[in-house]
């Protein structure tokens, strides 16, 4: 089982109570959208922080799956859920279109609430134009506001990026670790360490030089961890990059399961130890942190993979509430850049009432399509017999035959091959479904609290959200 009833990892909190067990918390919170007690979390006039959480890629669908997953494993709503009616909370609608598109990709995204202008997808701060948008991390710096950048993928991606970086395409993720250590981004922290030391490679038709960026990070003064005993002993209130793996984070489903990868930190990990690191920060600080990989294991269609994504997402909500808590100078958001793959519990049997122990029975996933794409990608075999341990499923003769015919020939996605391949199996087992690979553009809940947060309208497009944030932190 990737996770228990009695999961102690599993974290809510609980006003009065700070963090607790979700065991401790069921004793106290038994129903949804507990309103807070006081309203310390408006009480603020202008933010001097603000953390900024979002779940890459949730479609409504796949907050629907984690919850009533959670209902039934754990008989408690998933935290998302008790941010409803919160007293001091003001949830939004928000519209993410792009400038190129009606579905837009995470760069777009990122840049209209980082850079404030709707931009063409694949370009991350740069107008429609050709101009540079400034970052609204270049603001905070301006107004001596340390910085941080917590995510699951690569550091060097599209949403943090966002944040922080110019480059007209977002692949280049070699310049943006570059842009990073020229404008000190005080935490940096996720996936992603062959973009900081790598050998010469060719962009443009034009050999780049190798380069190891760590030494000079280093003589900047940051703390360089590299697994989650180092970043547990990271010194507090100092500048930090952690990179955990060399590209994205390993997914929640695979740290939990397979004990090669017990030394990768997980999202609430990083999200501590950045609070940590940041919250001495005089004039105070701006904090992303990204759950990146809900979007990932939405483009291969991974059900499992998918839930076990959002269920540690989930897990950063108490502690950003917690800190609030403490700090109620502090803005704080919580929202998705877009939805990805679709994804739906459905109906299941006569009245559906199978829908419920198909979500048992995504309980007998043990790995995600993706640890099975590097596994089989090493050995060039397809192992029938590793399937069915990673999946509950046993592949048919020519389903093994069509899968191997894709190793052979080096297909890129592997996974979602591989889930394309199964998919009446995966849809007859766990009732999940998808409308495809891709992103979607449905509209996606916003939720802000603390000062400034009054003024995000009711129905938002994204980019307005970078002019609440300004305006909320004292930013020109
Ligand atoms: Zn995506």
């Amino acid at each position: 089982m990737p996770s228990t009833s009695n999961d102690p990892s599993r974290r809510q909190f609980i006003k009065g109570a700070g963090l607790v067990s979700a065991a401790t918390a069921l004793t106290a919170c038994s129903s949804i959208a507990k309103p807070a007690a006081s309203g310390s979390i408006v009480s603020a006039k202008k933010a001097k922080n603000m953390i900024f959480l979002i779940v890459d890629g949730m479609c409504l669908g796949t907050l629907a799956l984690a919850h009533h997953w959670n209902l039934r494993h754990h008989k408690a709503p998933l935290n998302w859920m008790q941010l409803y009616g919160r007293e001091g909370v003001t949830r939004a609608m928000q519209d993410t279109a792009s400038a190129s598109s009606p579905v837009t990709d995470s760069a777009a995204a990122a840049s209209a609430w980082g850079g404030g202008e709707r931009v063409n997808n694949g370009s991350i701060n740069f107008s429609v134009e050709g101009n540079p948008l400034t970052p609204l991390f270049s603001y905070a710096k301006a107004a001596g506001k340390a910085t941080g950048l917590v995510t699951t993928c690569t550091v060097t991606h599209a949403t943090p990026a966002g944040f922080s970086a110019n480059v007209k395409a977002r692949g280049r993720e070699k310049e943006i670790a570059q842009q990073y250590l020229q404008r000190e981004i005080d935490v940096i922290l996720g996936g992603g360490s062959k973009h900081f030391n790598y050998e010469a490679f060719k962009l443009d038709n034009v050999t780049q030089p190798a380069a190891n960026l760590i030494p000079d990070f280093e003589a900047k003064g940051y703390q360089v961890v590299r697994d989650r005993q180092s970043l547990a002993a990271a010194k507090e209130q100092s500048k930090l990059l952690g990179l955990f793996s060399p590209g994205h984070i390993p997914f929640a489903i695979d740290r939990k399961n397979d004990p090669a990868l017990k030394q990768v930190p997980s999202l609430p990990d990083m999200f501590s130890t950045a609070l940590s690191s940041l919250s001495g920060a005089k004039d105070g600080f701006v904090l992303q942190v990204e759950g990146g990989r809900v979007d990932h294991a939405g483009h291969a269609n991974d059900p499992a993979t998918i839930l076990h994504e959002q269920l540690e997402f989930d897990n950063c909500i108490p502690i950003a509430l917690e800190f609030i808590e403490k700090h109620p100078d502090t803005l704080l958001i919580v929202t998705t850049d877009h939805g990805t793959g679709g994804c739906q519990l459905n109906g299941k049997g006569s009245a559906y009432v199978e829908s419920g122990p198909a979500l048992d029975a995504i309980n007998d996933f043990k790995q995600s399509f993706e640890w099975l794409q590097e596994r089989f990608k090493k050995s060039g075999r397809f192992s029938a017999k590793a399937f069915k341990q990673a999946t509950g499923i046993e592949p048919h003769p020519e389903q093994a035959d069509v899968i191997q015919k894709a190793i052979d020939e080096e297909v890129k996605y592997l996974s979602s091959t591989m889930t394309a391949i199964v998919q009446d199996d995966l849809f007859a087992k766990t009732a999940v479904g998808w409308t495809s690979n891709n992103h979607t553009s449905e509209c996606v809940e916003l939720f802000a609290f603390g000062p400034g947060s009054a003024e995000v309208p009711a129905f938002s497009e994204n980019y307005k959200l970078n002019r609440v944030m300004r305006s909320a932190l004292g930013l020109a």
